[in-house]
């Protein structure tokens, strides 16, 4: 529960607790900025509190403040789109005068939480799968007395390596009482943003909104336009990490999930990608994984990079697919498959066909983030970003994923690569201009990126551009699904969650590294929207080749191998995993709570992922025993059970006997698993039976 309160000051959120639990009770009244600047002179602000145009509803509260010279108006929001789970809030700064303003950074929440300096608390934050998932990629610190910790999140991941890993834009924070009750707080956006905890004596200071770093942060406002920070929410939860998830999970779903995805019981499909063979692709290859696809159970086939004229060239390649994409994307669905395509539709390449977006073309060089040089040539697949946050450019891609959707009879469409520009070096774009002292220009994987003081806010204009982009998209074609790529588990936050159906989440698709980052993701996101992509790994036995495919089935599905490889028995046995996974399994990743009832996943010891959906009164176990040759039996504690109700318990490749388990000997001593082998795994299966039996 949130309660909030007016102070004397204006209003801020005063107390944070679950039900009957701790409460947390915030000092600090709302963090309005105190100054802009125009033209070059500061001027300091006196807000004044408007009450005539202030709104307060039961779920929802708008305060508003006025600042008389320079004139603009300030609206703190504050809204419960459900009754349950987290409150979300906004600051709004409109510009009403005449002349344009520069604004500093406003953030969006600023907490000073009363504690006790006796108190022992744990913070409990994840890192975004980016590149490869981490060592540890869930992060349980104790909150000691000089705790000073700032997580950040863009559209980056890690690229910079020397860095602390980028995380989920999300922190929890959790007291060491029997109740395990705490508070968490997320964002809904996806540019430069930062979530900063300080404990110092009687006091925990949380802040979340746009990342200030590299300082000054400035962004410009233009006469009757409005800056909007990102939406923050905060809630407060008690029993655990995952009983927070389970709420958390649930809202993302109803709040900032797409309704129409949704609505199809067969979200999330399982998908046949064409990158198993690589860039390749052609009619011949396609024609013949559709077939493929059909006769496995697979419900969408998926054309990744390779098939088009050249980067900016969003064509089919006339030489591998003569008679186009449309006819591809027909074949599929005669064969009651979707069709899906990887598009990285905001890089510019060097093609002179029409249509093409060539960063040579004067009319569109200034798109660029920098200059390129006159022998710049993009890889394979990778070119130049653009700033979708300059209006021209932004046009562009909105004609340009409209052309590709409708003519390409689109069903999915993927993006790819960076589409949020990292940093830009143009003083003439809507952003604030770079420090022409302090940036920073290089190359990386064939691209160029900018450094300087307004990698913020050119990341704010180009994710607003890429979010209208989409949300217009969506509206025009409401039954299309977006996937929400960015070289791989870099732009999983809860802005994205609101705008595209699922995201890649790591970009390493071994069974560890997929296990990894569905642990890591799962705390926060929807099992739904966590895809891994299953890729071509040893698998000797057909128990291994189970593991390597189950260790990608705890969410969405993408299998990313030339399947036509696949010996007799590798093909029954996949048909028979994907009719599994669509009838017991994917009710389950669709409605299920979820708990994490072992340590992370290390590819040596044993671990599980648990599904329990007490309203079907069923749940499965996915089990997966690592590369230890010691241990041939485990024992999982389960959670989430009824204690009194009996439970029977199936294995589905019969490595145990089916019995008939109390829940409270389930959640006290736990289920032995035994399996034989190594990297093998296990699906276990519970029905809760009726009363009295
Ligand atoms: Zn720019």
């Amino acid at each position: 529960m949130v309660n909030l309160e007016r102070t004397r000051s204006g209003a801020a959120v005063a107390r944070l607790s679950a039900p009957g639990r701790r409460i947390w009770t915030n000092r600090a009244s709302e963090p309005l900025i105190a100054f802009v600047e125009a033209g070059r002179q500061r001027i300091a602000l006196r807000w004044k509190f408007n009450s005539e145009a202030t709104l307060i509803r039961e779920r929802e509260v708008a305060l508003v403040y006025e600042s008389a010279s320079p004139h603009l108006r300030l609206t703190s929001h504050w809204r419960a789109r459900q009754t349950f789970g987290p409150i979300e809030h906004q600051i709004r700064i409109e510009n009403l005068g005449s002349h344009d303003i520069w604004l500093p950074m406003q953030d969006t929440l600023d907490f000073d939480l009363k504690i006790d300096p006796q108190d022992k608390m744990e913070h409990v934050f994840v890192e975004k799968g980016a590149t490869t998932p981490s060592a540890t990629g869930t992060h349980r610190d104790v909150i000691n007395e000089g705790y000073r910790w700032t997580g950040t999140s863009s559209t980056y991941g890690d690229l910079d390596e020397s860095k602390p890993r980028e995380i989920i834009p999300w922190s929890l924070v959790k007291a060491d009482d029997h109740e395990q009750s705490g508070w968490y707080v997320g964002i809904e956006f996806s540019g430069r943003t930062r979530i900063a905890i300080v404990r110092e004596q009687d006091s925990l200071k949380v802040s979340a909104g746009l990342n200030p770093d590299p300082v000054p942060f400035r962004t410009r406002l233009v006469p009757g336009e409005a800056f909007e920070t990102p939406t923050v929410f905060v809630g407060a939860f008690r029993g655990g990490v995952d009983e927070a998830g389970n709420i958390l999970r649930r809202w993302v779903r109803e709040v900032l999930g797409n309704s129409e995805t949704w609505k199809d019981p067969r979200y999330p499909y399982v998908v046949n990608n064409s990158w198993g063979g690589g860039v390749d692709v052609n009619e011949e290859i396609a024609t013949r994984m559709i077939r493929d696809s059909a006769s496995l159970g697979v419900e969408m086939f998926h054309v990744d990079a390779g098939w088009f004229r050249g980067v900016g060239d969003w064509h089919p390649n006339p030489k591998k697919f003569p008679h186009g994409l449309t006819a591809i994307a027909e074949n599929a669905h005669q064969h009651g498959l979707k069709f899906g395509l990887w598009v990285d539709w905001t890089q510019a390449g060097i093609s002179t066909e029409p249509g093409a977006l060539n960063a040579r073309d004067p009319k569109v060089r200034d798109w660029m983030v920098t200059d390129l040089p006159a022998d710049w040539e993009p890889e394979s697949f990778k070119g130049q970003t653009i700033d979708i946050g300059m209006p021209e450019a932004k046009q562009w891609a909105e004609r340009e994923v409209e052309r590709i959707v409708t003519d390409y009879h689109l069903d999915m469409l993927e993006h790819d690569g960076y589409l949020v520009a990292h940093g830009c070096d143009r003083s003439n774009h809507p952003h604030a201009a770079p420090d022409p002292l302090n940036k920073c220009i290089y190359k990386s994987s064939g691209f160029y990126f900018v450094d300087s003081t307004n990698s913020t806010d050119v990341s704010y204009h180009a994710t607003r551009a890429y979010y209208a982009i989409y949300s217009k998209l969506r509206r025009e074609h409401p039954g299309l699904i977006f996937e929400g790529c960015n070289d791989g588990g870099r732009m999983v936050d809860f802005g994205s969650a609101a705008h595209v159906d699922y995201f890649s989440i790591t970009d390493t698709y071994d069974p560890v590294s997929n296990r990894r980052a569905f642990y890591d993701t799962s705390y926060v996101l929807p099992a739904p929207m966590l895809e891994s992509y299953v890729e071509k790994w040893p698998t000797p036995r057909i128990e291994n080749f189970r593991y390597m495919l189950r260790s990608g089935m705890m969410g969405w599905l993408s299998i990313m191998m030339d399947t036509a490889l696949w010996t007799a028995e590798q093909r029954e046995t996949a048909k028979n995993e994907i009719q599994m996974y669509k009838s017991e399994l994917r009710p389950l990743i669709r409605d299920a709570d979820l708990y994490h009832i072992s340590s992370r996943p290390d590819g040596v010891h044993w671990d599980a992922i648990e599904y329990f959906d007490p309203s079907r009164k069923r749940g499965a176990i996915y089990v997966f025993r690592g590369s230890t040759a010691q241990a041939i039996t485990h024992r999982f504690v389960l959670k989430g059970l009824d204690p009194a109700s009996r439970y029977r318990v199936t294995f589905q490749d019969h490595s145990s006997a089916a019995k008939v388990v109390r829940g409270a000997d389930l959640m006290k001593s736990g289920l032995l698993l035994q399996l034989p082998l190594i990297n093998s795994s296990e699906i276990v299966s519970l029905k809760e039976e009726a009363p009295g039996r």
